[in-house]
């Protein structure tokens, strides 16, 4: 299997960043539409039509809509503007007690209560899809992972024009 193939393969499962498919992944002079491939593969996969934009992470998508640019699952729920955080928008279940830690974690590796830790689980409220885990200390913010520049990334590194402006 080639290594485009492979990268390709997990940037749809999920497993590539998005640091590894900016850096590593696209800038392939021998294959300038991989992006675009990867693009139109994962839009056959999901619920809606309007353009995906990037992928944010394997559940989670910019999306280019009539009103702007928004967040969507794979199911079509709309997480808000690009520019919220779309955390804010799940549905949270929160870890922090032994009971509820000892359901992931085997006994000698639960985390130790003193330590304020919590796991965030973070889900989508119409499909129930585990969007994002945070392990955090107790009160830490909720903080979204990145911010895209879409502008920025079209043009510059795939030189063309956002799929929502054309
Ligand atoms: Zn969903």
């Amino acid at each position: 299997m080639s290594t485009d193939t492979t990268q390709i393969e997990k940037l749809i499962d999920g497993e590539l960043s998005w640091e590894e498919l900016r850096n590593d992944v696209l800038p392939d002079p021998k294959d300038p539409d991989r992006f675009e491939t990867t693009r139109q593969i994962l839009q056959e996969k999901v619920e809606f039509d309007e353009p995906i934009l990037v992928p944010l992470n394997d559940h989670l998508f910019a999306v280019g809509t009539e009103d702007g640019r928004v967040v969507k699952g794979e199911c079509g729920h709309e997480f808000g503007p690009l520019a919220d955080n779309w955390k804010e928008y799940c549905k949270v279940r929160v870890r922090e007690d032994e009971s509820e830690m000892r359901e992931l974690y085997p006994e000698n590796m639960t985390p130790e209560p003193d330590w304020q830790f919590q796991l965030r689980e973070f889900f989508c409220p119409e499909c129930f899809t585990l969007i994002d885990v945070d392990a955090v200390p107790a009160g830490y913010p909720v903080l979204k992972p990145f911010d895209p520049d879409i502008d920025a990334f079209y043009e510059e590194w795939e030189d063309r024009t956002p799929p929502d402006r054309e």
